[in-house]
């Protein structure tokens, strides 16, 4: 900490009442020196710390009490004397610090000698505990932290492959910051080209997933191919050939074990080198071909040598990179009630962006985007694509946007205004749930009101648009029950649900020199009108609602005051009554002027 902060963080303070305190809480507490300091706890940089003797801290060893650089604003923190073997205790590790609240931990600031107590407390009960065996479980629980302590190489493992929990052979490719494994050689190569476009790395069936019927606990953590194979016997010969067929003498083999443990899969990785560090000049001596041509030895005999070898393993922590994976984290068992769910998009711009990643976040895998405008630099202001896919036409970029967080989504791109596409395929929508129409033209949006009413094959349509300056925003949700976007517009176009009313001289600009027309909003006073939009959707989709409603946002009257907007007489006792900054719900009734509506009924 530098100096000025040690005065108005009150370190100095602290640290000498904390010095007295300790030897009279701890009698026979040893100051550390500086250098005992250094040398033993290296998880962080110390200012003061102490030997405290095993009688006074109730425990089976002497425990040393350290204070972080941060001290009193971090809490102090416990370590055994000696570093125990890596997996030997849980919550203790490697230097032998105790691991013992999480970084979101809530406590009293600043820290003083009862946070000290407390922390005393708490890992002389975690050493008891594992001492005792009592917490073998907590392993598996924090199994990938333990599996990669100390191990040298930090790359992880990226699992395309949605089932874990079958023992099978995997494709790989070798990234610099990560191994990528899928099912077959296909599926890596959509994923590669989906998330690292232009790399092409090469692509080998050189893994294996072995599925085991146990957890694995640190005593049993491999340290050598020899540990490997004694591992992946207790999945049985069928794991055990498909594991002989991973191993290629000279080369590295990937290999993830997977378990059950509390009712989830634990995914753990390894990489087993057969030779690889022997330099190819000297590849003779390799002794798994001692006796054999090269390539030729029988699979049992080879898996007997390479166990034999005792060939170096690394351990490799695992990460699930599957949407079902991802959005588990995120949308919970929500996303796979819309799993099946297809959702057409037209308009990709600054709404249609946001609102295409809202959608394939939530978890609507099947997605079909239909602009035909090409992204401009005037567009990347407030759009949600960035400035390397200025000249590429929007449906293709915003494709290419969601496929690159989610390879295995189901995304076209008709980069073609729909009523041309339409023109050239008449059920277009057909095997579509929704379309939700977001270019806010009136022309365009008339005739899919209409078709939507009318027409065979076509889904329900959710329009949506921003009023001017993204003072307001609508979503409205045309079902087969209930009014429709006509209803709610007079027979030239104009809403007549608006919200403000903005003077002309603030209502739409005019780029300089070019004369192309523009609305000044930013993003952020978009957003709340895309996250609408999506919420709309996805309640319409799941049965939420079942007649045709209107839902507006409202925005800050600060920002409608500084454009001098005004509000409409519809919409005056509302914000009145109800305030600003929020959204309005109101169901659409079929109106018998309305020329969709009333021609039905
Ligand atoms: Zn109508």
């Amino acid at each position: 900490m530098h100096d000025a902060a040690v005065d108005i963080l009150g370190q100095k303070i602290a640290l000498e009442r904390i010095k007295t305190e300790i030897p009279v809480r701890w009698p026979g507490a040893r100051p550390l020196s500086v250098e005992e300091l250094k040398s033993r706890v290296k998880s962080s940089p110390l200012i003061a710390g102490w030997r405290l003797p095993a009688e006074t801290v109730d425990a089976d060893s002497d425990l040393i009490l350290a204070l972080p650089d941060l001290y009193p604003n971090a809490l102090p923190i416990v370590a055994l004397p000696e570093p125990p073997e890596a997996g030997e205790l849980p919550h203790v590790e490697l230097d032998g610090t105790f691991c013992l609240t999480t970084s979101s931990a809530l406590m009293e600031l600043p820290a003083d000698i009862r946070h000290a107590e407390h922390v005393v407390r708490e890992a002389s009960k975690v050493l008891a505990q594992g001492l005792s065996g009592e917490n073998q479980e907590d392993f598996l629980d924090e199994a990938s932290t333990y599996w990669t302590l100390g191990q040298p190489d930090k790359r992880e493992i990226w699992l395309t492959s949605s089932c874990p929990r079958t023992s099978k052979l995997l494709h790989v490719a070798i990234l610099k910051h990560a191994v990528v494994l899928a099912d077959n050689a296909a599926q890596l190569e959509t994923w590669l080209a989906s998330v690292y476009p232009g790399l092409s790395p090469r692509i080998k069936p050189a893994a294996v997933l072995l599925s085991l019927p146990e957890p694995i606990y640190p005593r049993s953590y491999p340290k050598h191919t020899g540990d490997l194979i004694t591992l992946a016997s207790t999945a049985g010969d069928k794991a055990l050939n498909l594991l002989a067929s991973t191993l290629k003498p000279g080369a590295y083999g990937y290999i993830v074990f997977s378990f059950e443990h509390n009712k989830q899969t634990v995914l753990l990785g390894l990489r087993s080198d057969t030779g690889a560090h022997i330099s190819i000049g000297v590849k003779s001596r390799c002794p798994l071909w001692r006796g054999y041509r090269k390539g030729r030895v029988p699979g049992t005999i080879l898996l007997q040598q390479i166990a034999n070898a005792k060939f170096p393993v690394v351990r490799m922590g695992v990460t699930r990179v599957d949407s079902d994976s991802l959005l588990h984290r995120t949308a919970g068992s929500h996303a796979q009630s819309v799993s099946n769910i297809s959702v057409a998009v037209i308009g990709c711009g600054a709404l249609g962006g946001m609102a295409i990643q809202l959608l394939a976040q939530i978890g609507i895998r099947r997605l079909t985007l239909v602009d035909g405008d090409v992204l401009t630099w005037q567009n990347v202001g407030r759009h949600v694509l960035s400035g390397q896919n200025v000249g590429k036409k929007k449906a293709d970029g915003m494709k290419a946007d969601i496929l690159a967080r989610f390879p295995d989504y189901d995304v076209e791109a008709i980069p073609e205004r729909w009523e041309q596409a339409w023109k050239e395929t008449p059920d277009l929508f057909s095997g579509h749930d929704m379309i939700i129409a977001l270019s806010a033209e009136w022309l365009s949006d008339s005739m899919l009101n209409t078709l939507s009413k009318q027409g065979p094959d076509m889904p329900p349509v959710l329009f949506g648009w921003v009023e001017a300056h993204a003072l307001a925003g609508h979503a409205v949700t045309v079902l087969p029950e209930g009014g429709c976007l006509r209803c709610l517009t007079d027979k030239f176009g104009e809403f007549q649900h608006s919200v403000f009313d903005v003077p002309p001289e603030h209502r739409i600009q005019r780029e300089a020199a070019c004369g192309a027309f523009y609305q000044p909003f930013t993003a952020a006073s978009a957003a709340p009108t895309a996250a609408m939009v999506v919420k709309t959707a996805l309640d319409a989709l799941t049965g939420r609602i079942t007649h045709s409603e209107h839902r507006t946002w409202v925005g800050a009257k600060d920002q409608s005051d500084m454009v001098d907007a005004s509000i409409t007489a519809r919409w005056f006792q509302d914000l009145q009554t109800h305030g600003y900054e929020r959204v309005y719900k109101k169901p659409i009734h079929e109106q018998t002027e309305c020329p969709v509506c009333g021609r039905l009924s």
